[in-house]
């Protein structure tokens, strides 16, 4: 009659071949591993050996031993966090890699469009300019010459009522028999 031994996490003999004691955190894992990766011949010796520690081990190793196993742990998690985390990245810097292609040609073909329509604005500017003086001296101009036709207009017309009985008398004596009576050459015409 044999019970079954519970095998609890702690410190074994020969966990491994090549170590004294180790750390062993599951007993019934260890042993399947062993049972299906070594050689038959070697699990005779390796079962006999791999045994819990009964003894009581030296306080500072123990400590040192626990403190290596969780900080081993940690390591462990990170790593899994890590993997996923490192393969996230690499695609994402490879999605990239098109974006910022695309990017940096809607750059250049921006910045040469925003170019000629920067030279085409200036120039279409200067010829704006240039035309929006030339307005403004003929307009001056227009408005001085109206000015200056108006005087002489009015110069002119009081000229002729001035004058009137003068170039009258002289048209008398140039265009005998003219039928004129001030207003038309066709006074009998109904108009
Ligand atoms: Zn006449």
């Amino acid at each position: 009659m044999t019970t079954k031994t519970v095998h609890l996490p702690g410190f074994y003999w020969h966990v491994h071949h090549d170590l004294l004691i180790e750390w062993c955190y599951d007993y019934q894992e260890r042993v399947k591993y062993i049972k299906d990766t070594k050689p038959a011949r070697e699990a005779p010796l390796r079962f006999r050996l791999f045994r819990p520690v009964r003894g009581v081990l030296p306080a500072a190793y123990v400590h040192a031993g626990q403190a290596y196993v969780q900080a081993r742990q940690a390591y462990v998690q990170a790593e899994q966090a890590y993997v996923p985390a490192r393969q996230a990245y690499v695609q994402a810097k490879q999605a990239c890699v098109p974006a910022e292609q695309a990017y940096r040609q809607a750059c250049d073909q921006a910045g040469q469009a925003y170019i000629q329509a920067r030279q085409a604005y200036v120039h279409a500017g200067q010829a704006y300019r240039q035309a929006r003086q030339a307005y403004r001296h003929a307009e001056q101009a227009y408005g001085h010459a109206e000015q200056a036709y108006d005087q002489v207009r009015q110069a002119y017309r009081h000229a002729e009522q001035a004058y009137r009985p003068e170039i009258e008398a002289l048209h008398a004596l140039e265009c005998p028999g003219c039928p004129w009576d001030g207003r038309t050459i066709f006074p009998q015409s109904a108009n």
